[in-house]
């Protein structure tokens, strides 16, 4: 089994509700559990600043599935919640954004997929809830929390546990 952390994004609808079904049907279909699972974090928008506040969090969870097989599971949700990625604008508005930042301490640099994901280091949006959960886990040579620490993480706020 491997060891995944998965990162969630979305501003356009019930953004907390869709990570509790997106959660549940990655599971189902990735025949994994949760390991973990930070809080949601309200964040300001990123890239294209004029749009929404996003929700953001993170889930660790246990797969039998190799890294394209989970990343087609992945697609898969993302389609399921209403994300059209055409019609997206790059950094714009979505209902569901999933990216996979580690496979256990796997590295790849494939067209479809890159391990672990590329822009990690530079998001405080995905480095605030990574941190809740995996504090002491060193992506590329680098401990989450170390990480966390040399990024700015104004204006991003824990929601709270809705239960
Ligand atoms: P984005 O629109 O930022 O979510 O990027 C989606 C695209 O990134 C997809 O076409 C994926 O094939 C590709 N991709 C590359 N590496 C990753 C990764 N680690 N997690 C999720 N998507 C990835």
């Amino acid at each position: 089994m491997a060891s995944v952390l998965i990162a969630l994004g979305g501003n356009v609808g019930d953004v907390r509700t869709t990570f509790k079904k997106a959660i549940a049907h990655i599971c189902g279909m990735a025949q994994a559990t949760v390991v973990a699972r930070s809080s949601d974090y309200a964040t300001p928008p990123w890239g294209d600043e004029n749009q929404d506040p996003f929700v953001n969090a993170c889930v660790e969870i246990e797969t039998g599935l190799d890294p394209h097989a989970l990343l087609f599971v992945m697609q898969k949700v993302e389609q399921k919640f209403g994300r059209t990625r055409d019609q997206d604008r790059r950094w714009g508005p979505r209902t569901l954004d999933l990216d996979m930042i580690a496979y256990d301490d796997v590295s790849m640099n494939k067209p479809d997929l890159t391990l672990p994901h590329p822009r990690l280091f530079e998001r405080a949006f995905v480095l605030v809830p990574l941190a809740e959960i995996a504090p002491e886990r060193v992506i590329s040579g680098i401990r989450v929390r170390d990480a966390l620490a040399s990024v700015s993480t104004q204006g991003i706020e824990q929601l709270p546990d809705t239960g």
